[in-house]
């Protein structure tokens, strides 16, 4: 950490500072400049507290230079971070993988329905909650242990793994036993002690982005999971609050060649609650694919009219086949062909 003192402060003001970061068993080198003094302070092994000494006499401000997120960080890892999947499938540096299905799981026949289509059409991976995380408490909360059973026959049915969505430290194990990947959704990125639980959970953790956070507190809120000792990190994309309603959220693209520069872990993007809309889902998963994104979180139903939760922004089942033929061929034009699934043929 660089600490910049004030124009005016007083040489005792930075003897006090000098003095205080001694006294947290650390090294203070001052560096006095033709304006003011900055004193970089040497020997953490961890970020810096900062409240212990940007409130000190004389100081102006505190410049980091360790961020908060050290395991998510590619300069502390460069490789890519390849998170397994059952059946062959990876997610992060290389092919980029489809996940989809429902926004819920909603009876048995929807999901299987929705779990073949999309096979079918390729996706290595069928999303659907159980639990869901609704804005209003009217709202659908998802079918909970009976649609984690139904997740199962999916499964067992089409041989996808499944990406579902854990709300609460209480239901997480339940979850657990029948993902493949356990969601936390994006209103629970700073749930700290989810996160935690999440990163004893023993399954990959797909960790959403809050739609008020910045990039830094997501990485943050992975570093939760990663001092677990889960390395197992997905992160995603899906959309951060903008001042228009024309779309419910802004799908902030240029997060994912950051994310890919600042971390190792892979990550996703969202283009159904990035936008809301299903006329924009084709359009913005094919610029998240250009910009690197290591896959897709779509939402499809075989009746999005019908959709109990986030119709708007879900693909019917044949809009979805056809996006997946668009994915292909820009995949392979950008040199980044999709991960095929064993058995589909492109
Ligand atoms: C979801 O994936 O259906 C969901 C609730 O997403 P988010 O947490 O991004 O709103
Ligand atoms: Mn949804």
């Amino acid at each position: 950490m660089l600490i910049v003192m004030r124009q005016d402060a007083l040489e005792a003001e930075i003897t006090g500072v000098i003095a205080a970061v001694g006294a947290m068993g650390l090294d203070a080198v001052p560096i006095a400049g033709a304006e003011r003094t900055v004193i970089a302070v040497r020997g953490n092994d961890r970020p810096i507290d900062p409240s212990r000494l940007g409130s000190l006499p004389g100081v102006r401000e505190l410049l980091p230079v360790t961020r908060g997120w050290r395991r998510s960080a590619r300069e502390q890892h460069p490789a890519a971070t390849v998170v397994h999947l059952p059946g062959g499938i990876t997610v992060g540096g290389g092919a980029p993988l489809i996940i989809a299905g429902p926004c819920a799981v909603e009876d048995e026949r929807q999901i299987i329905r929705a779990a073949t289509a999309v096979r079918d059409a390729g996706a290595a991976a069928l999303r659907g909650g159980s639990f869901k995380p609704r804005s209003s408490p009217y709202s659908f909360q998802g079918l909970g242990t009976e649609g984690l059973r139904l997740l199962a026959r999916a499964r067992a049915e089409t041989g996808l793994p499944i990406v579902t969505e854990a709300v609460d430290v209480e239901t997480l194990g339940a979850v657990a036993e029948v993902a493949d990947v356990v969601q936390i959704g994006a209103r629970n990125m700073q749930n700290y002690s989810l996160l935690r639980a999440a990163g004893r959970a023993g399954r990959p953790v797909l960790l959403k982005r809050h739609a008020g956070a910045t990039i830094d507190e997501l990485l943050l809120a992975a570093e939760y999971i990663l001092t677990e000792g889960n390395p197992d990190v997905i992160l995603c994309e899906r959309g951060i609050r903008g001042f228009d309603g024309a779309t419910r959220n802004l799908l902030d693209l240029g997060a994912i060649p950051l994310v890919h520069r600042l971390s190792h872990l892979p990550i996703l993007a969202d283009p159904s609650h990035g936008t809301g809309r299903r006329e924009l889902i084709a359009p913005m998963s094919l610029a998240a694919l250009a910009a690197g994104a290591d896959g897709l979180l779509i939402e499809v139903h075989p009746e999005p009219e019908h959709a109990l939760s986030d119709g708007a922004q879900s693909l019917d089942l044949g809009a979805f086949t056809s996006l997946m033929h668009e994915l292909r061929a820009v995949g392979a034009a950008l040199g980044r062909p999709l991960a095929e699934p064993a058995g589909v043929q492109a």
